[in-house]
């Protein structure tokens, strides 16, 4: 079943037209990818999803229900959250705090629970608790911006770069744990340039040029397909 739908949806910057009438189905349980070079529209699509960028036409329905026009909190509060790049996490607030400013919109006893399942998720962050994010090494950094998106009790989750600027061992072990949050009943969308873990991790992918969708296959068959290897996985 779809949780989530795009529907030509269109995002202009003055004369640039970032998005071109770009359409998605994500369904409840899936992990997805975006791919696509510097530039393609990764972001934005993302953006626009949390209601931060304007539309300039298209439809998004979440669970169902259009969100096109609804603000930022409101789409944050029904379940879909963005997990912003780890530079996004905040250097002079120790872990704890930047863990609990996920938790917005909960309540002090839900947020020492999601506290609990975001240190089975992530030990290394209770050893680090006290700890200033800005002190935290590059993979640490990535798992508090993940651990904080996790607060928020997420039904969609989407994850903006998390391989970004980290050594191929770390980024192993963070996509590891993408099929264990999966099994919390987290859909996950997960935007990428390193489309080679992100098509080992992911079942279904979609590939961004310019603005628009170009491909749409399982990961599985993206793996093996020529053009894509060749375009994407060098
Ligand atoms: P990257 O991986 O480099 O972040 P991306 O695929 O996420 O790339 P976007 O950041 O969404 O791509 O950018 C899509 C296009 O829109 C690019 O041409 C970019 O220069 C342009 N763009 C993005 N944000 C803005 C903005 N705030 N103002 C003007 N143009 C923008």
């Amino acid at each position: 079943m779809s949780i989530l739908s795009v529907k030509d949806l269109k995002v202009r910057y003055g004369g640039i037209q970032a998005l071109r009438g770009i359409s998605l189905d994500v369904n409840e349980g899936e992990i997805i990818t975006l791919i696509g070079a510097n530039g393609a529209g990764k972001s934005t699509l993302m953006n626009s999803i949390m209601g931060l960028v304007p539309k300039a036409a298209g439809k998004i329905t979440f669970k169902g229900e259009d969100i096109t026009k609804k603000e930022t909190r409101k789409i944050v509060k029904s379940g879909v959250i963005l997990a912003p790049e780890a530079r996004h996490i905040f250097p002079g607030f120790t872990v704890k705090d930047n863990l609990m400013l996920g938790g917005y919109f909960g309540s002090t006893s839900e947020n020492e629970k999601e506290l609990e399942t975001v240190f089975t998720l992530f030990p290394i962050l209770k050893e680090r608790i006290h700890q200033m994010g800005g002190t935290l090494s590059g993979g640490e950094q990535q798992m508090l911006a993940i651990g904080r998106a996790m607060m928020a009790k997420p039904k969609v989750l989407m994850l903006d770069e998390p391989s970004l600027g980290l050594a191929p061992l770390i980024i192993t072990d963070i996509f590891k744990l993408f099929g264990r949050i999966r099994e919390m009943g987290v859909t996950i969308i997960l935007v990428e340039q390193n489309a080679r873990m992100a098509l080992k991790t992911a079942d279904r992918c979609y590939v961004i040029e310019s603005g628009r969708i170009v491909t749409e296959d399982t990961a599985e068959n993206l793996l093996r397909s020529d053009t894509v290897v060749k375009a994407y996985l060098g």
